[in-house]
């Protein structure tokens, strides 16, 4: 199978390469993101491999449909930047539906600690041997009650994890699971209770923007929110006015609405013209991160070994345990 390898980083590489060379797999690595302009790359492959910020439009479905591209192989386990229904019939579509839940839920919980503690704020002092300590005093997490929304396999790794902190954990699903040290309530007691208010679940139109303007009223003043799973379950502008109006203690970002183009590249150097994601960075309680949640070694060999058994499994007609319907 030749597959094009979009958005390649170095990181894809040291995971891809040895391993597709041990399928027999022709990798070929375009650092380029899959878009409208990029996407005539594919021309020539059985399949394209793309990571979160590669949008795939039903235009370009088509496009790859034409050019003979039998598969999308995504790096990822959410799927919303691909427009699925344009693609059925068409073309396949693999996912990697989970690879290290406790990657992201580690991450979590660290932007937790970091915005309640400010860790990532005394770091800075420090280094200047400011060693003054007024503005970083956090709350205790222990019995306090946190508001998991999403209790899927990253949201039950995240109540693992503050369920050891002594936390009361409220949670809302529309698919509650039983036997979680959880209790199941509504989604506006939750923002009611809540002193933590943590995102897992995907992207979907009864998600998006899940965190607007009403939800934020019912919320505790000094609420510590924390979103690592797509950037638009929260209408940012909402959330500016609500951080502008003092009601958050902390806000940690691994997501943003309109992080294509911007996450994983380096701006340092530009004009960033996204004037939402600008005044996001100026609030002193709010810390952004480039969508790395995933981000470790366990996560990442884990990721190139699921999309190679996708891309094994559709070559050599085996079921498709993974393919997104
Ligand atoms: P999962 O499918 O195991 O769990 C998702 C849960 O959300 C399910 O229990 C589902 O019932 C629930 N859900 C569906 N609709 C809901 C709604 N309207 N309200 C509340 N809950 C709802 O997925 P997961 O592996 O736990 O991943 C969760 C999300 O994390 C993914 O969709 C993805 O967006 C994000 N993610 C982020 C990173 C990162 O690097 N930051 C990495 C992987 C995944």
């Amino acid at each position: 199978m030749k597959i094009a390898f979009y958005a390649t980083k170095p990181y894809d590489r040291t995971w891809f390469e040895p391993l597709a060379k041990e399928y027999g797999f022709d990798i070929h690595f375009i650092e380029l993101p899959c878009n409208e302009q990029t996407v005539f790359l594919a021309k020539g492959y059985d399949a394209i491999c793309i990571f979160v910020n590669d949008m795939v439009n039903a235009k370009m479905i088509d496009e790859l449909y034409n050019m003979n591209v039998k598969a999308i192989l995504l790096r990822s386990a959410g799927f919303n930047h691909v427009d699925i229904k344009a693609a059925e019939g068409k073309i396949t579509v693999l996912r990697v539906p989970s690879y290290s839940p406790e990657a992201v839920a580690e991450y979590a919980v660290g932007l937790l600690m970091s915005i309640n503690r400010c860790i990532h704020k005394a770091y800075y002092r420090t280094r200047d041997f400011n060693m003054n300590i007024n503005g970083f005093m956090g709350m205790d997490l222990h019995h306090k009650t946190a508001g998991v929304i999403g209790t899927g396999k990253i949201g039950q790794a995240v109540i693992r994890i503050l369920e050891g902190f002594g936390m009361d954990i409220l949670a809302y699903d529309p698919y509650p699971i039983e036997g979680l040290p959880v209790e199941y309530v509504s989604l506006e007691t939750l923002f009611k209770q809540s002193d933590v208010i943590t995102l897992h679940c995907p992207l979907t139109k009864d998600t998006k923007h899940i965190i607007n303007k009403k939800n934020i009223k019912l919320m505790k003043d000094g609420v510590y929110l924390v979103n690592t799973s797509r950037g638009a379950l929260i209408n940012s502008e909402d959330l500016i006015d609500g951080l502008v109006s003092g009601k958050f203690g902390g806000v940690g970002l691994d997501v943003y609405d309109e992080e294509e183009g911007i996450f994983y590249e380096d701006r340092s150097m530009d004009i960033v013209e996204d004037e939402v994601l600008t005044r996001l960075m100026t609030f002193p309680n709010v810390l952004i991160t480039s969508h790395m949640g995933f981000f470790t070694k366990e996560a990442m060999e884990a990721i190139a070994v699921a999309t190679l058994e996708n891309a094994y499994a559709l070559e050599n007609g085996l079921p498709l345990q993974n393919k997104v319907v």
